[in-house]
């Protein structure tokens, strides 16, 4: 578990995490409305070099995020509720030489890629955050992010 002391620390994790990520890397971010999924986003894009105002990508679903150093999608499933919608978002095509960064992976059932880094961000007491990671053998030698 990592203890996260504000806004800042996610998003500096975030940053930290972009220097290891890899063409056909998912980071699959769980946690409620608030949780600070897209804060830690956030952070990933600044770490690839992007310098503008990072959205929630609740509606479009899904930003591209194409002139980084490493091409990125980032995704909120939030609003999707069957496996129709999904195929209709192509999401592997992102991972043909770009990354995934998915908020609400659980809406993807069984079809989330076994690859993918599992990030569950909670509240912890006051103004603060716990980060939990759940490694596939792809993620061991990179977690956590020096
Ligand atoms: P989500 O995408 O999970 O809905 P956001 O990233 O939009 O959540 O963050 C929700 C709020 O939580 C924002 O105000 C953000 O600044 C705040 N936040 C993010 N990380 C932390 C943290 N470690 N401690 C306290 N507040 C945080
Ligand atoms: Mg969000």
């Amino acid at each position: 578990m990592i203890r996260l002391e504000g806004p800042e620390a996610t998003e500096r994790l975030g940053t930290r995490l972009a220097r290891s990520l890899r063409p056909g890397d998912v980071v699959a971010l769980y946690g409620d409305l608030g949780a600070g999924k897209t804060t830690f986003a956030r952070g990933v894009l600044y770490g690839l070099g992007f310098e503008g105002d990072v959205a929630s990508p609740t509606f479009p679903i899904v930003l591209p995020y194409d002139d980084l150093t490493l091409p990125i999608w980032h995704v909120d499933l939030y609003r999707i509720d069957d496996t129709q919608e999904l195929e209709e978002l192509a999401l592997d095509e992102a991972l043909d030489g770009g990354a995934l960064l998915i908020e609400w992976p659980e809406r993807m059932g069984d079809l989330l890629w076994r690859h993918a880094l599992r990030l569950s961000l909670a509240r912890d007491g006051e103004g603060a955050r716990a980060l939990t990671a759940e490694l596939p053998p792809a993620w061991e030698t990179r977690w956590p992010p020096r």
